[in-house]
């Protein structure tokens, strides 16, 4: 039975509704073993704005010290260009326990194959650059456009990932990305995270469906990344 933990929650720092807090108490009570607390990076609409950053951080930290359970304090980072720049610096990233990293815009296509293609440069690029922990909804962008790529390309792409250290997220919200992707993960050595993506402490740890695909990819405790930030 793969471990129940949920790394990408929002709160009301972003566009989530409850305090940091809540969705920390929310996450104990539904019996995860970790919770990491990701708003949104600055440049998003409904983005953490950026004089807001230190006091999120500190509610993170506060609501670790009431927590029964580890409180990762983290972000939703945007990928901001095609060269795979995120909208938080170095200096806050290393005040940071994890960070996850989203592409939710992407330049003009004219179909399904560029837009993939742009999203696969995007996600390379930041990968290569930044020290990654999680690639939030891997290649989801209002669909899942990894069945648009090159199983070549894919499997560079995976390549780069697992040498890099940087997950794969199972994401409730979207149920992304298909198992194919998640089995060649698996064989690279690719480590998997879990995210609800939650807004509301009613979705925090609702981590069924992301349990079920685990189980039937045959992924192991130590297939997942949540060993690595218990202590
Ligand atoms: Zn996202
Ligand atoms: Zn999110």
């Amino acid at each position: 039975m793969p471990a129940k933990f949920d790394f990408h929650v929002h709160t009301m720092y972003s566009d989530g509704v409850g305090t940091a807090a809540a969705m920390a108490e929310a996450a104990e009570a539904r019996g995860l073993e970790a919770v990491a607390l990701t708003d949104h990076g600055p440049e998003l609409s409904v983005g953490t704005p950026r004089e807001k950053l230190t006091p999120m951080l500190q509610d993170i930290r506060l609501a670790q010290e009431d927590a029964g359970i580890p409180v990762l304090a983290g972000i939703e980072a945007n990928v901001v260009d095609e060269g795979g720049t995120i909208d938080v610096d170095d200096e806050f990233i290393g005040k940071l326990d994890i960070l996850v990293v989203g592409i939710h815009k992407l330049g003009k296509a004219k179909d399904s194959v560029e837009l993939a293609r742009d999203y696969l440069g995007r996600a390379t690029h930041a990968i290569e650059r930044h020290k990654i922990d999680v690639l939030a909804h891997p290649f989801y962008f209002h669909r899942d456009l990894a069945p648009h790529l090159l199983p070549e390309d894919l499997e560079n792409f995976v390549r780069l990932a697992a040498g890099r250290g940087a997950a794969m997220e199972v994401n409730m919200k979207y149920r992304v990305p298909g198992e194919e992707f998640l089995r060649l993960c698996l064989h690279e050595g690719v480590k998997l995270s879990i995210g609800t993506d939650a807004h509301t402490t009613g979705e925090v740890g609702r981590v069924d469906w992301a349990l079920g695909v685990l189980q039937r990819i045959g992924a192991r405790r130590e297939d997942l990344i949540l060993d690595g930030f218990l202590r």
